[in-house]
């Protein structure tokens, strides 16, 4: 295999293999690097596997400088030359419940051990580096081959049991590649998804991978249209009431760009508790902090039209005067200054109102209140 990085990196890369031999260590590119040039993409992050301890590795080179160490997992996060290079130690991972986050059972393993512990086939390739500079292919899973038919297939059949987030990874590489579950995948998921065991599930690896599947605002609308078709909101509760329609709606309704935002708020939070607002000034001053993401989940979860009127009606509008322009106008301090204002911005509020600049609500409290 061939990497094309350049000159400064191979330079690196080059300099790292040689250092390597010398401790007596094997390093290896691994995981979205691999996947990503088998696929004729050029990398992005560089991160290297040590075949043994990275931590004992790193520490033995005088020309790289350490960012932080993280010594449970056996990671080290380094620049070299300007470049950022993270370094990982093999490791075996258990998972003693479905869902929680893995224990690690042992640092400095052989590569087999640590390419078993990956989710999905075409994640699962290693790339052995040489002074050469050639990558010596270890594809134990027959990853490459999985790449080049386009499948998606995890490495034994408890892996979303032990972890179901790989369902919805795999569903971010499924819409970035064009690629598909294996049949025996497909059965894996639904069997799992038939009695999902939530008890010891790490909320917050889901919400990670959620976040990450909802980092792309071009995918985002099929995202959330296979979460819920293909039933994968059962890793996180039995319901989810999904409408494509009222969804597409609501975002031109609300002018949303950031429709992967929307989706992830719109699965994530709970229905609000709906509320009778009987002025503008009631339904202003609670929308008043809401961004026009929350503007459009809320409508989702409660077809409130009060949104809409805030959005298209109530946004925009200002109080120019502050309670010391009452002040100076004789007014005096206490529980009046604030009836005041709200008397001023609800009046400012009304459709039809011709109250806009400072001089404007100067007179209307002139003509309305009595000093
Ligand atoms: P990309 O960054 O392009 O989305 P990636 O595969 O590099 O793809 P990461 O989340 O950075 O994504 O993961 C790096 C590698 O770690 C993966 O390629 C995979 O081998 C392994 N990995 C990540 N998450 C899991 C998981 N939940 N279960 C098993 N292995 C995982």
């Amino acid at each position: 295999m061939q990497i094309k990085f350049n000159d400064k990196i191979n330079q690196i890369i080059k300099n790292l293999a040689l250092e390597a031999q010398r401790f007596g260590v094997k390093i290896y590119f691994v995981g979205g690097l691999v996947r990503d040039v088998l696929m004729g993409k050029t990398p992005l992050d560089i991160d290297i596997l040590v075949e043994g301890n990275a931590i004992d590795f790193v520490k033995s080179l005088d020309f790289v400088e350490i960012k932080s160490i993280h010594k449970d997992f056996g990671t080290v996060k380094t620049e070299i030359s300007g470049v950022n290079i993270d370094f990982a130690s093999t490791r075996i991972e258990e998972y003693p419940k479905s869902g929680c986050l893995p224990h690690v059972t042992k640092i400095g393993c052989d590569i087999k051990d640590d390419l078993i512990r990956r989710d999905f086939t075409i994640n699962a390739i290693a790339a052995r580096i040489l002074p050469s500079l050639d990558y010596e292919i270890i594809d134990i899973f027959n990853g490459c081959n999985d790449i080049s038919k386009g499948v998606l297939k995890v490495l034994h059949k408890n892996s979303y049991i032990d972890d179901p987030t790989r369902i919805l990874r795999g569903l971010d590489f499924k819409l970035r590649f064009n690629f598909n579950f294996s049949p025996e995948d497909e059965k894996l998921i639904q069997s799992y998804l038939k009695n999902p065991d939530r008890e010891g599930l790490s909320k917050d690896r889901v919400i990670l991978t959620l976040n990450k599947l909802f980092s792309s605002n071009e995918r985002a609308m099929s995202a959330i249209s296979e979460f819920s078709s293909c039933c994968y909101y059962k890793i996180l509760f039995d319901e989810f009431l999904f409408n494509k329609e009222n969804l597409e709606n609501a975002i031109k309704l609300f002018d949303i760009k950031d429709i992967g935002r929307v989706c992830l708020k719109y699965i994530l939070e709970a229905p609000p508790v709906e509320i009778k607002f009987k002025s503008r000034l009631e339904i202003y001053k609670y929308f008043k902090n809401f961004s026009d993401v929350d503007l459009c989940v809320y409508y989702l979860k409660t077809n409130d039209k009060n949104t809409l009127i805030y959005f298209n009606e109530l946004k925009n509008v200002v109080l120019n005067i502050k309670g010391l322009d009452l002040l100076n106008l004789g007014f005096r301090q206490g529980k009046i200054i604030g009836d005041i204002l709200d008397k001023v911005l609800e009046a400012k509020l009304i459709k039809s109102t011709n109250i806009v600049t400072f001089e404007d609500e100067i007179n209307f409290v002139k003509e309305t209140f009595k000093l």
